[in-house]
């Protein structure tokens, strides 16, 4: 991968564990530079001694923080030409007995933060005169795993059709948008779920093991490396053993 993404400006939201940290360290690997954004400022600080990537405190959530947090990310870079939207956050749970606070949340993040970064960007990536979103989709934003991931399925099926959306928009402009549709991934993504409810998922999946980080982030980095005129629209991958969604 070595130099693949030399001269790259990169910017990771939600890059503080899993799927984003991963993400930073392959972009850098192969020659970008990069920053990465999230909450929790000690997580990107260890990033940052480990790669170099810089790290932006904030929440996806807050739109004058992701403006500010971008505005800083390309005086930094000199310029953005690349957005991975890998912030996330995933509560299961049924419609019946349903917490409207996590569904507001998941909602929060996963749509209208990535929305949030995503027309923050646009500018920098036409300044760049072209780039690229990488959005991170889900298997589950095709159809529900299982009940109780409805509501989280919900936010990634806007995922796949924003990007669908922005696609379009900017097809005038050589921004490309990707979206990366992973099945089971080990990472931290579960780490709010209740035991009950894994109990529960584990029940109907069978046991089964995700597929690392670093895998989804290999793939992120060979669509990034592509040439301009080429866009992969859609890159699923899943544990080989997973076999449905
Ligand atoms: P992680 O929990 O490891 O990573 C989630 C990232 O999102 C963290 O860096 C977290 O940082 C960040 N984040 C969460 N809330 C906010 C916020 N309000 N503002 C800024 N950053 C935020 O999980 P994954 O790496 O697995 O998740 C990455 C993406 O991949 C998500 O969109 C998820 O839906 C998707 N995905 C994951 C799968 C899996 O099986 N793991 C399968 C399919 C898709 P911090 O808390 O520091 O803010």
């Amino acid at each position: 991968m070595n130099g693949v993404l030399e001269g790259r400006r990169v910017l990771v939201a939600g890059a503080s564990s899993g799927i984003g940290a991963e993400t930073v360290r392959a972009c850098v690997e192969a020659g970008a530079n990069v920053c990465g954004l999230a909450r929790r400022a000690d997580r990107l600080e260890d990033l940052a001694r480990q790669t170099g990537a810089c790290p932006i405190v904030a929440d996806v959530r807050d739109p004058d923080a992701v403006m500010q947090g971008l505005e800083r990310a390309a005086a930094i870079l000199g310029g953005l030409d690349t957005v991975v939207n890998s912030a996330g956050v995933m509560r299961l749970g049924g419609v019946e007995n349903g917490n409207l606070d996590d569904w507001r949340m998941m909602f929060d993040v996963n749509v209208f933060g990535l929305l949030t970064v995503t027309r923050a960007a646009i500018p920098y990536l036409r300044d760049a005169n072209g780039g690229d979103f990488v959005n991170i989709g889900s298997m589950a934003g095709r159809r529900p795993p299982e009940a109780s991931g409805g509501v989280y399925s919900a936010t990634k099926s806007a995922v796949h059709v924003i990007s669908e959306a922005v696609r379009r928009e900017l097809r005038d402009t050589g921004i490309r948008v990707t979206v990366v549709v992973p099945g089971m991934v080990e990472t931290e993504l579960r780490r709010d779920v209740s035991e009950a409810e894994l109990k529960k998922r584990a029940q109907f999946r069978g046991p089964l093991i995700g597929i690392p980080p670093q895998a989804v982030a290999r793939v992120i980095v060979n669509a990034l490396a592509e040439p301009p005129e080429i866009n992969h629209w859609e890159i699923a991958l899943l544990p080989t053993a997973q076999g449905t969604s």
